[in-house]
């Protein structure tokens, strides 16, 4: 061995190190879970570096996991034959916490050690989840194409600091020795462990192999050779009625990095002029990232089973960011790039059908569990509406999805849709009302609302932040146009009754002077004055004209310098 160095961790890393252990206490089996996945990506990158070099594989194709436990050395020993690590990789990736928005997320964690580790439960755990069950671990890897010099051997008790020294290693890919705690001795016995391979691995693409063992008549135990121990085939390959629904969620967490189960999935083999394959998941709950728009997104892109690329962010528009899956095509190529895919007819034609398939899950899911979409609609409401404006195609469908809080009900929640609305528009009535404001308690109590509520029409209660943005794209519903009730003329047309309209008449005969005196203390202050019977019980209030752009909508402009 060859330049042993001591390193620190990155801070986050040993923060991470130390909440992990507390949060998973409950659940320590899903280290192994995270290990198999670690591998099965080894493997994945492997496969795909050799397509365009193939002496990579030195001569060793067939990509495997082999796991091996010894009760009375207390350890775990996982072995792959994948891409493995160089040394910097090894310091890179087992000294830092890489993936974009979690080193920024440990970060601002509150110092709560019960809440923070009901938080990072949220994120894939990773290689660091060894530590729940290990007191020191050991990993021994070389990467493909580099000499049997070139080995690194990594080893930490998880405690603040990892040592990196060069090691002889002949096999490419990485073993890892996990030395279990005397707490954690339980998972030293190989069937305990063939169950966890069940429940979290049992269809990722990649065989994962264990000595199989007999019991002698004699009562001893008879070791034999290694056996796959998972079906080992492609989940999204497989046909619909083998998977079951553990299977799905199994292979959701698997690909997502969450800790959570999905909230729904639809899984589709597509034959005829386009060739695919999709396995499309909606999470229950946002990413820390999801409002950054360079944030990560996209599916796990695969062609003819081989995988190619995380992230391939061209199959779904910018509004579907929070999808995760897998697409398996079998008309791209198989050398396809990030730039390739920027264009063509193939991409195209998939990320529309994509883009329907995910708006028809969403559509049945608010139609068959709407608690569900209600959960679905929180979490992701806000990046759906950006579908209003970005996708005219599907601009329909993204309507009904949309969900709001309204007069009809009492609480802020956003639960009714545009179809609820117009269902219980009045007799006479043309137009969708809405208002906007800063917050759901100023809008419910704006005095515009006084004469809708004499009436019994349903006002829409608007205050997000991209509301009146929302608005300005918005033209009509089911041929209802929509209208701001606190912009412009107060034109109730067909809900005015003849009584309305003589009284109209005459306040604004009996107004007359009033409002000229206003015009004149008020001056340039203000476009117009005019009586109303708008308000029942205010005195006053103030109108926008119906083209003024929306407060939060100038403040907007304004900020970016428009
Ligand atoms: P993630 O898998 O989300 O990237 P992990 O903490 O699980 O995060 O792993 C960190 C990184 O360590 C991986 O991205 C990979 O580069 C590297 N790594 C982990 N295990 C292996 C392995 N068995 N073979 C090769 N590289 C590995
Ligand atoms: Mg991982």
């Amino acid at each position: 061995a060859t330049q042993k160095e001591t390193r620190g961790f990155q801070t986050e890393v040993s923060k991470l190190l130390h909440l992990m252990i507390h949060s998973l206490y409950s659940n320590p089996e899903i280290f192994l879970r995270e290990l198999i996945s670690n591998a099965s990506d080894a493997a994945d990158k492997l496969r795909f570096e050799a397509l365009s070099q193939p002496q990579l594989l030195e001569g060793d194709s067939e990509l495997k996991i082999w796991i091996d436990v010894d009760k009375d050395a207390n350890t775990i020993t996982l072995r792959d034959n994948g891409i493995g690590m160089s040394r910097q990789e090894v310091i890179d990736n087992l000294g830092t916490i890489a993936r974009s928005g979690t080193s920024e997320f440990i970060k601002n964690l509150s110092g709560d050690q019960k809440k923070d580790a009901q938080l990072i439960g949220q994120f894939g755990v990773g290689f660091y989840s060894s530590f729940v069950v290990a007191e020191r671990v050991e990993v021994l890897t070389r990467r493909a194409g580099l000499s049997a010099a070139e080995g690194v051997k990594w080893e930490s008790g998880g405690e603040g600091e990892f040592s990196v020294e060069s090691v002889e290693k002949t096999d490419r890919g990485t073993t890892i020795i996990l030395h279990l705690r005397p707490t954690q001795t339980e998972f030293s016995d190989s069937f305990r462990l063939k169950n966890i391979i069940h429940k979290y691995a049992e269809h990722i693409a990649i065989p994962v192999c264990m000595h199989s063992e007999n019991w002698k008549e004699d009562g001893e135990r008879e070791v034999g050779d290694y056996e796959v121990v998972n079906k080992a085939s492609a989940l999204w390959t497989r046909p619909r009625n083998e998977i079951s629904d553990d299977d799905y969620k199994a292979f959701y967490q698997h690909i997502s990095h969450d800790f959570d189960e999905p909230l729904s999935w639809s899984h589709n083999k597509v034959e005829g002029n386009l060739e695919y394959t999709s396995l499309l998941y909606i999470p229950k709950r946002a990413p820390q990232d999801l409002y950054h728009r360079d944030g990560v997104r996209g599916l796990k892109l695969y062609v003819q089973r081989v995988f190619i690329m995380d992230d391939a962010e061209q199959f779904l528009p910018m509004y579907l960011r929070f999808a995760k899956g897998i697409v398996d095509s079998n008309d791209l190529p198989l050398n396809v790039s990030r730039e390739l895919l920027q264009s063509g007819k193939v991409v195209d034609s998939m990320k529309s059908a994509l883009t329907r398939r995910l708006l028809d899950m969403l559509t049945q899911m608010a139609e068959n569990k709407p608690e569900d979409y209600a959960v679905c609609w929180a979490q992701f409401g806000q990046v759906l509406k950006e579908g209003v404006a970005e996708d005219h195609a599907n601009q329909d469908k993204v309507l009904k999805l949309l969900r709001f809080a309204s007069t009809h009900t009492t609480d802020s929640i956003q639960s009714v849709s545009l179809a609820d609305y117009v269902g219980r528009m009045k007799e006479g009535q043309d137009k969708i009302y809405y208002i906007t404001a800063d917050s759901w308690t100023a809008a419910s109590q704006s005095p515009h609302l006084e004469v809708f509520r004499k009436k019994g029409v349903e006002v829409l209660l608007l205050s997000d932040r991209l509301d009146e943005w929302l608005m300005s794209h918005l033209t009509q519903f089911e041929g209802k146009s929509f209208q701001h009730v606190a912009k412009g003329d107060l034109d109730l047309g067909k809900l005015s009754s003849e009584e309305d309209k003589q009284a109209e008449e005459k306040l604004q005969q009996e107004s007359q002077s009033l409002v000229e005196r206003l015009k004149k203390v008020l001056g340039d202050k203000v476009e117009a004055v005019k009586a109303t019977q708008r308000l029942t019980d205010s005195p006053a209030c103030l109108v926008r004209s119906q083209y003024d752009l929306g407060v939060a909508l100038r403040q907007m402009l304004e900020a970016s310098g428009q």
